[in-house]
C-alpha cells in the first residue's frame, strides 16, 4: 500500500477500507509516512469527509496505535471529561480536583493548544516544574494516591494522536466532525475509563459555529464510546464569548483556583459544577445529577477540591504553592486595556478571535515546534448584553512582546459586536444533552 494511493482515494471522494486506515495511522506513528503525506490526506479527508464505518476505523486505528490502559487494580469508577476546545474553557483544571475529592478516579489524558483554542496541557505547564510527561507507571502511582492526573499523549498512549493532533493545528485541517470525534475518542477510550463525560462546544469560539454541527458531532462521539462499552453522555454548551473571565495560561490557572476557593466567575463556576456532576452521576457516586451538583458543591466549599489540586500539583512535580500564592505563576511585563470605539450593548463576540490574537502574542502555536509564553493572558471586563461606553476598556492584554501587539490589539476589538439594543434572548450554557 502507498500514502499517494490513498491521498488519491480520498481527494476523489473515495471510501477507504479499515486496512487502508490502518496502515495510514500505523505508518504515520512510525515516521513511514512523512508529514507532507499525511496533511495531503488530512486536507483530503477533511474536504470530502469521513463516513461512519471509516470513522469508526480510524478512530479505532489510533486508539490500537498504543497501549489501552487498564486500571483494574485501582478502586473505584474512573471517570473523565473531554472539551471539544473552546476559548478560556479552563474547566478540566476545576472539575479533576472535584470529583477526585468526591470519590472518584480521573485518568485526564489532555491535548495542548489547538488553532484558536486553548489546550490543558499548556495551562498546567504554566505551573512551576508541573510534568504532564509522566511515564505510564509515574502516572498509576499518581492516579492511586490521589485520584487524579493529568498527563498528555506518551509513546505508549494513542501516539498517533499525538503526531497527528499537532499536524492539524498546523493545517489548518482541525474543524472536521470525523477528524475530531477520532482525535478525542481515540485518547479517551485509551484511558482505561468506565464513563466519558463530553463537553461539546457550539459558537463563534468553537471549532463547530453552528449548533447541528456540533449536535452531530456530539452523536457521533456518544456512538463510539457506546459502542466501546463506556456509558457516555455529550453536552452541548455555549462558546459565544470566552468561559470566564480570563483567556491564557496562567491567567486561567489562577482562575480556576478562584473557583476551587469558592469564588470566579458565575459561568464557569455553574459549567464546573454541571460538569461534575454529570461525572459523579456516570461514575455512580450519586444517584441523580442533583446529588452531583450538590456533591460538586459541597467539594468547592469544605476546601477538598482545593486541598486535591494542591495535592496533584505536587505529585506531579508542581510547585503547590501556586494555589495559596499565585504570583509565583509566570507573570507579563506589560498589561495594555483594549477600549470600546462606540457606545451601545454587546451584541455577541467573534470568539475566535480571542485565541487568535492570544496565539499572536505567543499565547499559541503557528508551527509544530512553536513554544508558548504561558504569561500572555487576556482579561475580559464585558460580556453579552453589557452596556458599554466609547472608550470604556472592553479587555485588558498582558504581553511581554509587542512586536504584534497592534495586530492582536484589532481583532480584539473587532470581536466586540456593539449595537444600540441588548440582544433579545439569551443563550442557555447548556443547551441540550445528548446520549441520556
Ligand atoms: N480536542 C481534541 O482532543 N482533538 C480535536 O481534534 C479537537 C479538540
Amino acid at each position: 500500500m502507498r500514502a499517494v494511493d490513498l491521498i488519491r482515494k480520498k481527494r476523489d471522494a473515495g471510501e477507504h477500507s479499515r486496512e487502508e486506515l490502518d496502515f495510514l495511522v500505523s505508518a504515520y506513528t512510525q515516521d513511514e509516512i512523512p508529514d507532507y503525506q499525511m496533511a495531503a490526506w488530512l486536507m483530503a479527508a477533511w474536504i470530502r469527509g469521513l463516513n461512519r464505518s471509516e470513522l469508526a476505523a480510524l478512530t479505532e486505528a489510533m486508539l490500537f496505535s498504543g497501549e489501552v490502559l487498564n486500571h483494574g487494580d485501582i478502586p473505584g469508577k474512573k471517570v473523565d471529561k473531554h472539551s471539544t476546545g473552546g476559548v478560556g474553557d479552563k474547566t478540566s483544571l476545576i472539575l479533576a480536583p472535584i470529583v477526585a475529592a468526591g470519590g472518584l478516579t480521573v485518568p485526564m489524558i489532555s491535548g495542548r493548544g489547538l488553532g484558536h483554542t486553548g489546550g490543558t496541557l499548556d495551562k498546567l505547564e504554566a505551573i512551576p516544574g508541573f510534568n504532564v510527561n509522566l511515564s505510564l507507571e509515574g502516572f498509576r502511582r499518581v492516579l492511586r494516591e490521589c485520584g487524579m492526573g493529568l498527563i498528555g499523549q506518551t509513546a505508549e498512549i494513542a501516539p498517533a494522536d499525538k503526531k497527528i493532533y499537532a499536524l492539524r493545528d498546523v493545517t489548518s485541517t482541525i474543524e472536521n466532525v470525523g477528524l475530531i470525534c477520532a482525535s478525542i475518542m481515540s485518547k479517551k477510550l485509551a484511558e482505561g475509563i468506565d464513563a466519558l463525560v463530553l463537553d461539546v462546544k457550539a459558537g463563534s469560539g468553537a471549532f463547530m459555529k453552528r449548533e447541528e454541527d456540533a449536535a452531530l458531532l456530539a452523536e457521533i462521539m456518544v456512538e463510539t464510546g457506546n459502542r466501546m462499552g463506556k456509558k457516555t453522555v455529550a453536552l452541548i454548551t455555549d462558546m459565544n464569548q470566552p468561559l470566564g473571565r480570563s483567556a491564557g495560561h496562567a491567567i486561567e490557572v489562577i482562575e480556576s483556583i478562584e473557583v476551587l476557593s469558592g469564588g470566579g466567575p458565575a459561568d464557569l463556576r455553574e459549567l464546573s459544577v454541571e460538569l461534575s456532576a454529570w461525572m459523579f452521576y456516570l461514575g455512580e457516586r450519586t444517584m441523580n445529577i442533583e446529588e452531583g451538583r450538590r456533591l460538586a458543591e459541597t467539594m468547592i466549599a469544605t476546601g477538598q477540591a482545593k486541598k486535591k489540586f494542591r495535592q496533584g500539583i505536587k505529585l506531579q512535580g508542581g510547585d503547590e504553592r501556586v494555589v495559596d500564592e499565585p504570583q509565583r505563576l509566570p507573570k507579563a511585563r506589560s498589561r495594555v486595556e483594549v477600549r470600546s470605539t462606540s457606545s451601545g450593548f454587546i451584541t455577541g463576540t467573534v470568539c475566535e478571535q480571542f485565541g487568535i490574537a492570544l496565539a499572536i502574542l505567543g499565547g499559541g502555536r503557528e508551527k509544530k515546534e512553536d513554544s508558548i509564553d504561558h504569561a500572555v493572558g487576556l482579561e475580559f471586563y464585558k460580556r453579552i448584553g453589557e452596556r458599554v461606553e466609547k472608550d470604556e476598556p472592553l479587555a485588558a492584554i498582558d504581553y511581554n512582546s509587542g512586536a504584534r501587539l497592534a495586530e492582536a490589539r484589532d481583532l480584539i476589538t473587532g470581536s466586540y459586536l456593539i449595537g444600540a439594543e441588548p440582544p433579545a434572548h439569551s443563550l442557555p450554557l447548556v443547551r441540550r444533552i445528548i446520549g441520556n
